[in-house]
């Protein structure tokens, strides 16, 4: 799954560039940085490599969802339609620009139900957000239909599904707006980073404005650029954007492997007719950083879980529906709108009313749900031994079952 599991010579090439000149800014410093500019070279990579006319980077994934919401103006009395399951990032965002994150059921793409994205639409509705979950996509045609139906804005959260696409086009690159993370357990990563994606300027214009205190950016002399808006400091530095350089170039080959890796670990896994799998949109554009799997029953995963964690072998198998950052059942501190600085009353209640719905739909898919991760390490011994030991457990509770029935 992760980059950093094959960092190495090139990565520390890339940064000892950076050191050498000691300009460590991404802006300014025209002289002393000799040439060096590793934040614009990483932007251009990016629009090469994921085919979309604009990238801004800047310092985490979740600063990148902050900033692609502000570029896109979304803010006070506005509602954006997310998951039930996504990591945490996803609706601090939204309340960081003061916007209300609706969450809506997930299905067994492990994305938004499009037709429960659907119902939950209201007047005050303004952008739908996907969240391409574990490397593989929503359904896009739909969300994008329903989009244009109701004149919505769409923002990919693609922060887990770098390399992922649909129907030839990188996940991130579809809606108004997307986002990848760079940091450390991500596909490709810059210890710490991330970037909006985007084909409308005039995203990009606010996003790279945004990110850097308002700057317009337009004059070399950064002292006397003009603040045509109020933004904030979300600056990635040119010791992560060279790590990142060096990671990019190295996608297609993280990928590869993931694949066949997880295509070997599938084909044992698919000898138990019980299990069952994730449902992909576009089957050709699974990035493949997870495998992601259900049982038959809430009750069967739980004692799976069980068994896995008494033989000490969970790790690398995620088990969302218990765990507290990714799945709504758990979020505790958004269900009791436990902030720092207080929220606008009106924003406070109708996040508590949001966090507070129950999920069945949601819960009945996450209930059965395990997501395996890939690993970049793997030898094809490695794969089939913990292929075996997760087939070997699954039976044994099976068979337990069949016997107390
Ligand atoms: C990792 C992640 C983020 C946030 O990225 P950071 O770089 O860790 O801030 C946002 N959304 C999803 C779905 C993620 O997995």
């Amino acid at each position: 799954m992760p980059g950093f599991e094959l960092f190495g010579a090139e990565e520390r090439k890339e940064v000892t560039d950076v050191l050498q000149t000691g300009i460590m800014m991404r802006y300014g410093f025209d002289g002393p940085r000799k040439g060096i500019w590793k934040a614009i070279e990483l932007e251009k990579a990016i629009c090469d490599r994921f085919g979309c006319s604009q990238a801004q980077l800047v310092s985490s994934g979740t600063a990148a969802l902050t900033t692609a919401m502000a570029a896109l103006g979304i803010g006070y009395g506005d509602e954006i339609i997310l998951p039930s399951f996504t990591f945490v990032a996803s609706f601090e965002a939204v309340l960081s620009v003061g916007a209300i994150p609706v969450f809506v059921d997930v299905d067994d793409t492990l994305t938004l139900n499009p037709e429960a994205v659907r119902k939950a639409i209201t007047g005050k509705t303004k952008c739908v957000m996907p969240v391409h979950m574990c490397g593989s996509m929503a359904d896009m045609d739909a969300l994008q239909q329903i989009c244009k139906e109701n004149k919505l804005l769409l923002l990919e959260d693609a922060c887990q599904s770098i390399g992922g696409t649909y129907k030839g086009k990188h996940l991130g690159t579809i809606g108004d707006a997307g986002t990848f993370s760079f940091d450390f357990v991500k596909t490709i990563t810059c210890a710490e980073g991330g970037v909006i994606l985007t084909n409308r300027q005039d995203v990009y214009i606010n996003s790279d404005g945004y990110s850097d205190h308002g700057h317009d950016h337009k004059g070399s002399d950064r002292g006397a650029d003009l603040h045509p808006f109020i933004g904030y400091n979300f600056r990635i530095s040119e010791l992560h954007a060279a790590v990142g350089l060096a990671q990019v170039r190295k996608l297609d080959q993280f990928l590869s492997i993931q694949r066949k890796n997880h295509h070997q670990l599938r084909d044992i896994l698919n000898q138990v007719p019980e299990i069952s799998f994730r449902r992909i949109p576009d089957p050709a554009g699974d990035s493949c950083t997870f495998l992601s799997w259900f049982l038959p029953t809430e009750e069967i995963t739980q004692a799976f879980v069980h068994e896995m964690k008494a033989q000490n072998i969970m790790a690398g198998n995620f088990y969302w529906y218990d765990n507290n950052w990714h799945y709504i059942r758990k979020w505790d501190h958004l269900k009791n709108s436990i902030v720092l600085n207080a929220l606008h009353p009106e924003l406070k209640s109708a996040v508590m009313a949001e966090a507070n719905k129950s999920f069945p739909s949601s819960d009945r898919v996450m209930g059965r749900c395990i997501s395996t991760a890939i690993g970049l390490l793997w030898t094809e011994e490695q794969i089939i031994e913990k292929g075996n030991k997760i087939i070997g457990i699954i039976k044994k509770i099976l068979a337990q079952k069949s016997v107390s029935a």
